[in-house]
């Protein structure tokens, strides 16, 4: 029976442009209808080296439906090397063009020797979601480019870092620089593709990490795994995003420990760290435990990164208590068990039990139905906006769709980004309450 899938949280795996996007004067290519172009460029990618508005696109219709688009996907590679000023240019297939059939990859093939590299991409909407279209974009990034550069010797100390989403997490650039800051205050050489000025300088060096660091809980671990085996890369998998101080210090300590580094060194950064962030929550502590509208008890409805990172904050650091923490983007049935795990894993033996949910209309109701102590704490997207409100609880809105804030370079990532997490959620409880 045909099913209504409410309020889903995640775009198509043609989505996953924004990977591309991501990566300065990297070009994605669409194959694919003008419609599907369209629905992602208004995803909130916005402008920058090129604007999502002004993508090429072989603009499939009719015509290519009943004869095949390959034609049309040749003039389109062979126009956009002519007319647009790239490094990289990487093919993405939208549903019709897989269901026709074309050749997707024998047409790429026809341009291995052009002057800038052209790769291919299988992306079509029926296949996933854009967060497993980033998985794949970079697979092909891998075996495709990289795969293919000259060997070069490892750099000591290099660390290539993987981990938020580019694009559709509001906070992945800010999250991404500051896991960089944190990695570069050991003494490591971080090394991100994404964001301003990086782009190609930094992912012909990914090859000669010393290893690769993941902060994710599941996406990019397939990456993680086809780097070690092509170029012998060890990687630590750090499933959680720091935030606050107990999760950052944390971090700080697992990545020198993978580096093998001075860990008396490492501890004095921490005790920096730490004095400088409890001094802003004790000048603070009147603001969180007086204000008699607080909440004592949370979910979560996000990502599984935004979702663990943030209830570790809270837990751990924060001292609330988790109810029902709802996972919204589809991950696959095979890591589900174990990201239900890492939230078994809270400080004093506290669990927070997981739901795995795309639809918002069951999530929602599920939340009406449970007992938060007093007002809840809902951290999640604009849709949760008006559920927090029905149960006159707190929101933060944390995840896409988000239409609630604008972010430029702000990260709740960190010592200060667990601050600004606290800023955002009390700024929301007085503006609610006052
Ligand atoms: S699901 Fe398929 S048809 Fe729809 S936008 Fe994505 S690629 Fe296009």
């Amino acid at each position: 029976m045909a099913r209504i899938l409410d309020e889903p949280r995640y775009v198509c795996a043609l989505g996953s442009s924004q990977t591309v996007q991501a990566i300065h004067r990297a070009v994605p290519v669409f194959h694919s209808g003008p419609g599907c172009a369209s629905r992602v460029a208004g995803n909130g990618s916005g402008t920058g080296y090129l604007a999502t508005n002004t993508f090429p696109c072989s603009n499939i219709g009719e015509t290519e439906v009943v004869f095949g688009g390959e034609g049309k996907l040749r003039d389109i590679i062979a126009n956009s090397l002519k007319v647009i000023d790239g490094d990289l240019f990487v093919v993405l297939s939208g549903c019709t063009t897989e269901i026709v059939g074309d050749d997707i990859e024998r047409i790429v093939g026809e341009f291995r020797d052009a002057e800038k590299p052209v790769i291919a991409v299988s992306t079509p909407g029926f296949k996933g979601t854009n967060y497993e279209g980033h998985e794949w974009v970079m697979d092909a990034i891998v075996k495709q480019y990289l795969a293919r550069l000259p060997k070069r010797e490892k750099i000591k100390g290099l660390v290539n870092i993987w981990g938020p989403v580019p694009s559709h997490d509001p906070y992945w650039l800010g999250d991404l620089r500051e896991l960089e800051n944190l990695v570069r205050e050991l003494g490591l050489t971080p090394n991100i593709i994404f964001g301003e000025h990086r782009g190609m300088e930094n992912l012909d060096r990914v090859p000669q990490a010393e290893f690769n660091l993941l902060v994710s809980p599941w996406i990019g671990l397939g990456n993680v795994e086809l780097l070690e085996k092509t170029f012998g890369t060890p990687y630590l998998h750090y499933p959680v995003l720091p935030i606050g101080a107990r999760e950052s210090s944390a971090f700080l300590r697992a990545v020198a420990g993978f580096a093998g580094l001075d860990m008396d060194a490492v501890e004095a950064l921490i005790t920096r760290h730490e004095r400088e962030y409890y001094y802003y929550i004790e000048r603070s502590v009147s603001i969180f435990f007086e204000n008699r509208t607080a909440s004592k008890m949370f979910s979560t409805v996000s990502t599984a990164s935004r979702a663990l990172a943030l209830a570790r904050f809270l837990v751990n650091d924060f001292g609330l208590m988790p109810n029902k923490q709802y996972i919204t983007e589809n991950v696959p049935p095979e890591h589900q068990e174990r990201i239900a795990g890492y939230f078994r894993d809270f400080n004093y033996g506290i669990k927070a039990e997981v739901v795995f949910s795309t639809d918002g209309y069951l999530i929602h109701r599920q939340i009406e139905e449970e007992y938060y102590a007093g007002p809840p704490l809902i951290a999640g997207s604009i849709f949760e906006k008006q559920i927090a409100k029905k149960l006159s609880g707190n929101f933060v809105c944390v995840s896409a769709p988000f239409q609630q804030k604008v972010v430029l370079h702000s990260s709740y990532a960190g010592y200060h980004g667990g601050l600004k997490f606290l800023e955002d959620l009390y700024t929301g409880v007085y503006q609610t309450y006052n």
